[in-house]
């Protein structure tokens, strides 16, 4: 066999950092398979029918000496002014301590979603923490772990809502002071749902008796502080729930939300240590009244114990998401914003509530101080009562005193036409108000107003304490913050320690030096409504990046505003649905999904307004093409789309795509194709030429962005030409259609990570990439079969990027796919995806990070496991207590009595455990329906630490 390095390395190392074999472990992987080169396998793998044309070609790929010196050109490109914007967006201290240790560090960004509890107890309390943190702030019982972003969080608020409400009104109250982004993306949320939305003023135009909801933002966007206990009260009489939107720093100085007898709280935890970033990431809170627990969208960690009775995490109520109940989801939230709620709740560790509330009362004096410069100059300030921001009149000097406050590197708000808002935050300096006043053309100094500083109503004061909890409450020193950060990171495993082989989820290298310059300020510190002409570099990164994700997706034009898959598959929908509107075939809402398809697809379509009609598989995995064309037919004028996943979720490439397509399009409908499996097709083939108009790319699976824990998150949405028209618009910056996120171009910060990853690879480097993910599944297949069933093949035998292991043959000896689960926790490694696409199966996707010895330990591992089965299979151990139902095994295990009939040596060290650098879970197996039956969902009273530390 010739396999020189030359047939892996065309160029430079440029593309070495993200691919796993080396050149000679390729070659003794390709003489495994069978195939004397990686081309060869491709050809058997990847149907010629589907095969792009053309290579993938961009600009010669950078090293990273050239990456830096570039994304700082771009950089360069955008200003970094004082941002007195506000809108639900402030410029805020991150603390270097949770930067470095958290932000920055792979043991945090590298995790996976908390769904292995075991070995995910570290961001589990974490994430416990923001919730008790979000829950103590608000005032309400249960906080769930974080949603997108606070204009989705109040969308998704109005539609639970509308789940639980026992109104029989359609309509939903606005209050003409929420943030112009959350008004918004609340009308675009109802109206496909048929949901009326009033905007008004919550003390003259809201008549509870017609709505089965509203919601107030607090404080109002132009400042404004004002209770709505005499709102709620009225809604409640009317069977109508009551929702805030409230700012959590203003709560350590103000009358909670739960206080008003809200049942729903929502906002933002940007102003928590996370920068603006240009929109994001960050982390949007829900909050409720216990009542309502189960009609609550998102994650919601709760308490549990594991099998020695110690208390353990876990991710609790799994069943309201969309994974199980599809369309009847509570929403479609899959992946959010885990990682940016861990660092809000670090800010609120590492301050405290007394260090909160003294940034709090910070600011509110500054507010106060400026107001009163303002007022003494003559100027008309608004309002009476206040936080943080204030609106001040200027008639026709508004253009002068913008420019002017340019002049001073400040941004203010221009409100209408004759107005200016100005927001104070933590960073904001006295000389920062003596510039604004400056800008005014006043000249004042910071001494000249001393501050008394409530500018509260006097019934309108904090009265309860928050925060309460002992975690808040740490030696300030940062010795303990620094030890407390790396002892939850110890008891996780993330990819800096093991593969993480999820299918569909593609963990892949994230690689350092593409996460760097999403910390540089040029790139973290610039707010999402920044005047154009300051974010030059956003615009050009955005716009190469859009360039190029059209080049490998075969699409026309790109939507970056969309922060997740599932989100993205919303916005798609509703294109889509414009489109068809648009050509006067309004009556199209049949969308076609196959029985395989992952959760958030149905649940997607629902929230678009469309009915689901679900198609079945043939035996061999594939649509059923006859069932398909039957329900197209059918559906007839109806069909508004179909949502196809490629390769499939059973990570096949089907050779039927092409039909399934054209048979779409005959019926009129368009195709929804699925791209969170790109990472099968970059280089390879293009969704917009086999035949579909619209896709999302999951950027945090096949673009490099980490998955955080379970969130941040990019999808953006690739269309044809001819849909392009219908992508989603903004009220910053225009568009038809109606906005999917709060900001523009969505998490733009992270943007970044996707852009150097594509810069570093080089078209040639993508492509290569998505060859060797491909090589690495279809090795570990060929390693395991015989062992293991491995369900659904191509017509070679051969599987896409991902591998499915089948468990059901084991049920007769009683074990079960958790069993395996768990027990490749003691192997070191976490479990692959579990029972999806088919119970009970395992799928298996290595992607093309993993070196050939790290497949091969997880070879090792699995091979050992189907050995300690088939002990159980013979009658050789006992069907109860053997190492399979006993794992994971913990230290615990290496104490204390010992009645089990195999070796303290076997639990705790199979064999595709390390000796020296071995991982040890910090709990035993989690009791998932016992922390469903007591649900605790902040965090347990300190004599549990106590016992947890014994
Ligand atoms: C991950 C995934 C999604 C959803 O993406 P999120 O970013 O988690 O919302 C949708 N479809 C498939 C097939 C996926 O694997």
């Amino acid at each position: 066999m010739t396999f020189t390095p030359t047939d892996y390395l065309p160029y430079d190392f440029a593309n070495r950092r993200h691919i796993g074999p080396s050149p000679s472990e390729m070659a003794e992987m390709c003489a495994v398979l069978g195939v004397d080169s990686l081309d060869a396998l491709i050809d058997q793998t990847v149907p010629a029918s589907i095969r792009q044309a053309a290579p993938l070609v961009f600009e010669k790929p950078k090293s990273e000496r050239e990456l830096i010196w570039h994304m700082r050109q771009v950089a360069q490109k955008n200003q970094v002014f004082t941002t007195m914007i506000g809108q639900g967006y402030h410029g805020t201290v991150t603390p270097p301590a949770i930067q470095r240790n958290i932000l920055e560090n792979p043991a945090w960004y590298t995790a996976y979603t908390p769904y292995q509890p075991e070995i995910s107890q570290g961001r589990l309390e974490a994430l416990l923490n923001y919730q008790t943190m979000v829950s103590d702030l608000t005032g309400l019982e249960i906080a769930n772990a974080s949603l997108l972003d606070e204009a989705t969080a109040a969308a998704e608020a109005m539609t639970m809502a509308q789940r639980v409400t026992k109104s029989k009104a359609t309509a939903f109250f606005v209050d003409e002071n929420c943030h112009p982004q959350n008004i918004a993306v609340m009308q675009t949320r109802a109206a496909p749902l048929g949901i009326e939305v009033i905007v008004g003023d919550p003390e003259k135009d809201l008549d509870a008796s017609k709505v089965f909801g509203a919601i107030f933002q607090y404080p109002g966007t132009y400042g404004h502080v004002r209770d709505f206990t005499a709102q709620i009260a009225a809604l409640h009489g009317a069977n109508a729930l009551g929702i805030v939107i409230a700012d959590p720093l203003a709560l350590t100085l103000l009358k909670e939300p739960g206080a008003m007898g809200a049942d729903i709280a929502v906002g933002s935890t940007q102003r928590f240590g996370v920068p603006m970033g240009f929109g994001g990431p960050h982390a949007a809170y829900m909050a409720c009244k216990d009542a309502l627990k189960r009609a609550m969208p998102g994650r919601i960690v709760g308490v549990s114990i594991d099998a020695r009775g110690n208390k353990a995490y876990r991710l609790s109520l799994q069943t309201r998401e969309q994974h199980i109940r599809r369309e009847k989801a509570t929403s479609n939230v899959c992946t959010a914003q885990a990682l940016l709620a861990v660092m809000a709740s670090f800010y609120a560790v590492f301050h405290g509530p007394e260090g909160l509330k003294a940034i709090a009362q910070r600011i509110h004096r500054k507010a106060e101080r400026l107001r009163h410069g303002l007022v003494a100059g003559g100027y008309a300030v608004e309002p009476e009562t206040f936080f943080d921001t204030i609106t001040v009149e200027v008639g026709a000097l508004q253009g002068v005193i913008l420019e002017a406050g340019r002049r001073e590197r400040i941004n203010f708000r221009k409100v209408g036409a004759t107005k200016i808002g100005l927001t104070v935050d933590e960073t904001v300096r006295p000389a920062t108000l003596e510039a604004v006043w400056r800008a005014f053309g006043l000249t004042c100094s910071r001494d000249d107003f001393p501050g008394d500083y409530s500018h509260f109503p006097a019934d309108l004061g904090r009265e309860t304490p928050y925060l309460t909890h002992p975690i808040f409450h740490l030696n300030r020193a940062e010795t303990e913050m620094m030890r407390y950060m790396r002892r939850l990171a110890d008891r996780d495993l993330a990819l800096d320690r093991a593969m993480i082989p999820l299918g569909s989820c593609t963990m892949k290298l994230n690689a350092a030096v593409e996460m760097m310059p999403i910390t540089w300020p040029e790139f973290s510190n610039i707010h999402p409504f920044a005047p154009a002409d300051q974010v030059r570099g956003y615009h050009e990164l955005i716009e190469d990046l859009s360039k190029k994700l059209c080049v490998i997706t075969g699409y026309d034009a790109m939507s970056m505003q969309p922060n997740s898959g599932a989100q993205g598959e919303y916005a798609g929908l509703l294109t889509i649905a414009a489109y068809h509107r648009a050509r006067g075939e309004a009556h199209r809402d049949l969308c076609l999904i196959p029985v395989s398809a992952h959760g958030t697809n149905p649940a997607s379509a629902q929230m678009a307004g469309m009915e689901v009609v679900v198609v079945k598989s043939a035996e061999n995995g594939d649509i059923d093409l006859d069932d398909f064309r039957a329900k197209a037919e059918a559906a007839g004028d109806r069909l508004a789309a179909c949502m196809i996943t490629y390769p499939s979720t059973h990570g096949v490439f089907e050779e039927t795509v092409r039909e399934v397509c054209a048979i779409t399009h005959a019926h009129g409908g368009q195709v929804y194709l699925d791209g969170a499996n790109l990472n099968a097709l970059v280089g390879l083939a293009k969704p917009g030429e086999i035949g579909a108009d619209v896709s999302h790319l999951n950027l945090h699976k096949t673009f490099a962005i980490p998955h955080g824990g379970g969130g941040p998150g990019m999808g953006p949405i690739g269309v044809k030409a001819h849909l392009a028209p219908y992508l989603p618009g903004h009220p910053e910056t225009g568009g038809d259609e109606g906005p999917v996120s709060a900001a523009p171009w969505g998490s733009a910060s992270i943007l970044a990570i996707s852009w150097a990853y594509c810069l570093l690879m080089g078209g040639e480097g993508l492509t290569q990439a998505t060859k060797v993910a491909i090589l690495n599944a279809n090795y570990i297949a060929a390693r395991l079969r015989g062992a293991y069933d491995i369900l659904f093949t191509g017509k070679n035998g051969r599987v896409a990027h991902e591998c499915i292991l089948d468990t059901r043959p084991f049920a007769e000896a009683g074990i079960t796919v958790d069993d395996i689960a768990k027990r490749l926790i003691d192997n070191g490694f976490h479990a692959p995806t579990m029972s999806w696409p088919v119970a009970r199966t395992l799928m298996v996707e290595p992607t093309e990070s993993e070196t050939k010895a790290e497949l091969d330990r997880f070879v090792t591992a699995l091979l050992d496991i189907r050995a300690e089965i088939a002990a159980v299979e013979r009658g050789d151990i006992d069907r109860e207590n053997n190492p399979l139902k006993n794992a994971p095994h913990t230290v615990e295990d290496l104490v204390g009595d010992w009645d089990r009939p195999y070796s303290r040596e076997q639990g705790c060290y199979p064999a595709g455990a390390f000796r020296v650098d071995k991982y040890w879970p910090p709990v035993n197996r989690v009791d998932n329906v016992w922390g469903d039956r007591h649900l605790v969902c902040t965090c347990p009273p300190v004599e549990s630490y106590a016992k947890a530390a014994e």
